[in-house]
């Protein structure tokens, strides 16, 4: 299984290195998320063996339960052998999130990619400032307008980022999206550029700060296109685990 998983990850390096290669871009300055809900806690541990320590999740439970048994299996390796042990991971909130699953999300969030609505944004503040934090947060952006998914349309990126400019828990770091499901993944890519368009307005109109820097964009099926148009994270999961147990 450990094998398999470092082909897998050898692969998509290396199909990103070549989109890289491709658009003039540099792999270390692209973030590889390993997403991780299809699969079992035994392999989320081999995958932070083999050297990925940003790992996604889309709901809320799972990703507590998740980072609460990769804690403490953390804290057990340490004891055993302490300078074998990997660093703790960063977990990425990449699904919907409710307000009332804020507060028992923030201890274990690094990053929240999901950021749709002004209540949710005051929440996470509110909740961050408890704890101390300035979370990390993502704006979702609705990029295909799509009525079944969530985010900010297109229009109103500009007008929300305003909104939520001076909340002290949260830092607007970037932008997130998916494309609409294709087979070609060659028809993401208007999307893809429309997103850093998007990304480009927020930095011209100064409502964004000198952190907001990322473009999370990018599926097992379009990394590449979305490495081409500028995502500085991609969110993998399939391509990953594809042939595991
Ligand atoms: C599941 C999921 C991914 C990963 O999708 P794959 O096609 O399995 O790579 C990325 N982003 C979000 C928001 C997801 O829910």
């Amino acid at each position: 299984m450990r094998r398999k998983l470092s082909d897998n990850i050898k692969r998509i390096r290396d199909r990103m290195q070549q989109a890289c290669a491709r658009s003039g871009r540099q792999l270390q300055d692209i973030k590889l998320i390993a997403v991780t809900k299809t699969v079992e806690v035994d392999i989320i541990r081999n995958v932070m063996e083999s050297g990925l320590l940003d790992l996604g999740e889309s709901r809320v439970q799972t990703l507590i339960k998740r980072a609460g048994m990769i804690c403490e299996h953390l804290s057990r390796r340490r004891k055993l052998e302490p300078e074998n042990a990997p660093p703790d991971p960063n977990w990425h909130m990449i699904g919907h999130l409710q307000r009332n699953k804020v507060r028992m999300l923030l201890p274990w969030v690094h990053t929240i990619h999901s950021l749709d609505s002004l209540r949710l944004a005051e929440e996470i503040s509110n909740e961050a400032q408890k704890l101390n934090r300035i979370v990390p947060a993502l704006i979702e952006v609705n990029i295909a307008n799509e009525k079944n998914k969530y985010g900010i349309a297109v229009g109103a990126a500009v007008h929300f980022a305003r909104s939520i400019e001076n909340l002290p828990g949260l830092k607007v770091v970037g932008l997130m999206a998916m494309a609409p499901w294709a087979e070609d993944a060659e028809k993401a890519r208007p999307y893809f550029v429309r997103l850093r368009e998007v990304f480009e307005d927020m930095i011209y109109e100064k409502v964004v700060g000198p952190a907001f820097r990322e473009l999370s964009m990018g599926m097992s099926n379009d990394f590449e296109v979305a490495i081409e148009e500028g995502a500085t994270m991609v969110r993998v999961g399939t391509a990953l685990f594809e042939g595991l147990s």
